[in-house]
């Protein structure tokens, strides 16, 4: 526990001019006998600054709450030792630049605030060091374009990089292009340059080992300390890494779903990237005959876009037909080529190449649907296309039919092979009822195209590869956090990650062999990575009252906890991304942090003075995550949008940290009302510890139950989930919250 504790208030940005400071004061000493408190009028100033690292040196105080602006600001002026206890109550975002000044309720507000953040600290303790012997040198998993970019920066910044890939050589798929898309002005020609030049760089750089013909047997252990074993050429070995970026890359979507659109049918019709191999090999000619092709349609969008297929963007394969049909021209100059499009997608600088190809007097580019392909009687393909633009059905006979069909990440998903694995030991078990069985079927069945090999092979209790987010991308937050994947210091980049070019690819290496580097840097001092970046705290177990129920293994995002045979949870640190939802998830309630915990939230909801029912002035507590919530209503002041003064805020690392006790504990002290405001879930999830809020509502049914005990209505608690730019919409949300609490009338605790 904190024992000095300094409680430092501002009276600058017009605090003083809003709030008796006075008054406010009297609350740390009066009420909590704080040793030391002072009011600056500005303390993040040089002056202010001094004031409390004075106190701090000289031993006056060993913690400190600053009651000034949002924790969210001036962090360099209130940085003080990172383990110390440091509270900050937000005075100014969230009580004078949205109240009344010099109002009672503007005070009172306040003087809560200020009570909850001497509570916190008081009940914080300060946190330790972990300085475990860390390694630093990183793992790239893939040895295309996007790999070999994310070892080079790696290294080139300083950083050992161990190259694997399960190939003989480095290159990738690029190295196999005949011709790349434009790279330099004018953006009009295909670029010739291959990969060469890359691949020595690598091959020759002093700090990248490379090892082909590789891959991974195991990944043991976690960020700093990952040991990995290889089977490589030379054998097997095993080598200790900090992070790991995942860069495997795509594989083409599986043309033999496209039937619809003529594949399997003849041999003429055939995929983009068959025929960049036709290329490679020789002439573009009819696989049924040899002809030389005289006609050529390209289908864009094959099975991409599409609902029953990959429902996104594929993103490259507008620009490879462009591509192609300048490979038709260059080897006949006479021939005819159609593109069918939905769209066409050439971002950037690539549309100059689009405007060339449209500008070719043999190219005929229609926006379109191809409603079938058929054997014509000439032995050529004749292709019905709905054409969107003429508003009719046109039937175009042409030599080869090339299907643009579209990428999927070469990922292996974990979920997804644990599963697959469970269901094929039900089959096995002798035990097993049909039912379950047919169960297990069913679900081998189903998670059949998202099963894949395994890549990483992680020793996880969770599962042997990373989670995939819809549609198989092993991503975790598709707006913050581009390459973080569910499992901290694995980091994706590449197609791997995202449909995208080459070009991209080598852009995306390089954020995430920096976000590796970060990763690496933060875990040796022990910190946390995004989005708590430089967090010291970890979660603390007490073992002695664990009952094995798992939940906390299961619902950790990050498959931080592993079990041991008993199933009793065993951390591994430097997973942690220090969100909280163990504890949230915890029945027993004994996962917590020196600085957040179960009994610091229930600390601080008991700090808020509820007024009595006479006093018709009704409480209500909002949990807000701290992400994008509270940050929201930091705006919502910067704005100086009112709100109703009758709330009381306590920002959480995540909703998914909520522990329902905290609600019980407010609605039986007279609190009248909860509210949770949580990042958005669901398909586009912006949750920063990816399903928090999902879990905070699901959790929230068990709150029914307590309702029901206390006889209260269940329109006294209510999730929203808000994005961080709407903040306008928050102030309003409050205070039609406010308007159902003061329908429903005072909670009956009140005063109890
Ligand atoms: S704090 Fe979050 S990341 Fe760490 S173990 Fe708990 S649930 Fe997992
Ligand atoms: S949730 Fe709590 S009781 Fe359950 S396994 Fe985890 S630590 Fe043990």
């Amino acid at each position: 526990m904190a024992n000095a504790l300094g409680v430092y208030i501002c009276s600058g940005c017009s605090i003083g001019d809003a709030i008796d400071t006075g008054k406010l004061a009297k609350v740390a000493t009066s009420e909590y006998k704080v040793p030391r408190c002072q009011v600056h009028p500005f303390l993040c100033g040089p002056e202010g600054r001094r004031l409390i690292e004075k106190d701090l040196a000289e031993g006056a105080v060993d913690s400190v709450v600053v009651a000034a602006c949002s924790p969210r600001v001036k962090t360099d002026a209130f940085a003080f030792d990172p383990r110390m206890v440091l509270d900050r109550v937000n005075l100014r975002e969230h009580v004078v630049w949205c109240q009344p000044p010099n109002h009672e309720d503007t005070q009172m507000m306040a003087e809560d605030y200020l009570r909850m953040g001497i509570v916190k600290a008081q009940k914080s303790e300060a946190l330790d060091t972990v300085l475990d012997d860390l390694s630093k040198r990183l793992l790239v998993v893939g040895g295309g374009i996007a790999g070999m970019t994310a070892a080079l920066e790696a290294a080139n910044a300083g950083y050992e990089v161990v190259l694997v890939e399960k190939a003989r050589a480095l290159g990738g798929f690029v190295a196999s292009l005949e011709k790349r898309f434009p790279t330099s002005a004018p953006y009009e020609d295909l670029a010739t340059d291959g990969t060469a030049a890359m691949i020595q760089a690598v091959m020759y750089h002093p700090r990248i080992r490379v090892l082909t013909s590789a891959r991974i047997l195991k990944t043991d252990g976690q960020p700093g300390m990952f040991d990995v074993t290889l089977a490589a050429e030379t054998g097997e070995l095993t080598t200790r890494v900090g992070a790991v970026v995942l860069a495997t890359g795509w594989k083409p979507y599986d043309p033999t779903r496209l039937a619809h659109l003529g594949y399997g049918l003849s041999p003429d019709v055939i995929t983009n990237v068959e025929l960049e191999q036709m290329v490679a090999a020789g002439p573009i000619a009819r696989k049924s005959d040899g002809r030389p092709v005289q006609s050529v349609l390209f289908v864009q969008c094959a099975g991409s876009r599409d609902k029953d297929h990959l429902a996104y963007c594929s993103s490259v394969c507008c620009m490879a037909s462009l591509k192609h049909a300048a490979y038709v021209h260059e080897q006949n100059p006479d021939a005819a080529v159609y593109i069918i499009y939905k769209d066409m997608r050439t971002p950037g600088q690539y549309e100059r190449f689009y405007r060339k190809a449209q500008d070719h007097p043999l190219n005929f580019l229609t926006k379109g649907e191809v409603t079938g392909v058929e054997p014509a009687a000439d032995g050529r393909l004749s292709v019905r296309v709905k054409d969107s633009l003429l508003g009719d059905q046109i039937a175009i006979g042409v030599d080869l039919v090339v299907l643009a069909a579209g990428m999927v990440p070469n990922a292996a998903d974990g979920v997804a092979i644990r599963a697959v694995n469970d269901a094929r030991a039900t089959l096995t078990r002798g035990e097993a009822t049909e039912p379950q069985k047919a169960d297990a079927r069913k679900k081998i069945d189903e998670l059949a195209h998202h099963e894949g090999t395994e890549i990483l092979n992680l020793t996880y209790r969770q599962g042997p590869d990373l989670p995939a987010f819809r549609y198989g991308f092993p991503d975790s937050h598709f707006v913050c956090f581009p390459y973080e994947t569910r499992r901290t210091g694995i980091f994706a980049a590449g197609t791997v990650r995202a449909p995208m070019d080459a070009a991209h690819a080598g852009e995306d290496a390089a954020g995430a062999a920096l976000k590796a580097i970060q990763s690496v840097e933060l875990a040796s001092l022990g910190a946390a990575v995004h989005p708590r970046a430089g967090d010291l705290s970890f979660p603390i177990f007490f073992l002695q009252r664990c009952t094995q129920c798992k939940r906390c293994t299961e619902e950790c995002p990050f498959g931080t906890l592993d079990e041991d045979v008993k199933g009793t949870p065993q951390l591994n640190p430097y997973r942690c991304r220090r969100c909280g939802i163990c504890m949230g998830a915890c029945p027993e309630r004994i996962i917590s942090f020196k600085n957040y915990s179960v009994e610091i939230i229930a600390s601080m909801v008991k700090a808020i003075e509820v007024p009595e029912e006479d006093e018709e002035k009704p409480r209500v507590l909002v949990f807000m995550c701290e992400n994008d919530a509270y940050p929201a209503l930091d705006v919502a002041g910067l704005n100086r949008v009112h709100y109703d003064p009758s709330v009381r805020v306590i920002p959480l690392r995540c909703l998914g940290s909520l522990n329902i006790v905290w609600i019980a504990d407010a609605l039986s002290s007279g609190i009248d009302g909860v509210m949770l405001v949580g990042c958005k879930y669901g398909d586009d999830y912006q949750c920063h510890f990816m399903q928090g809020s999902e879990l905070a509502d699901r959790r929230l049914e068990n709150v029914k139950e307590t309702l029901q005990r206390l006889q209260l209505e269940s329109g006294r608690i209510q999730l929203t989930q808000l994005a961080i730019n709407e903040y306008d919409k928050l102030p309003a949300l409050i205070d039609g919250f406010m308007a159902r609490i003061r329908e429903l009338g005072p909670n009956p605790y009140k005063g109890l």
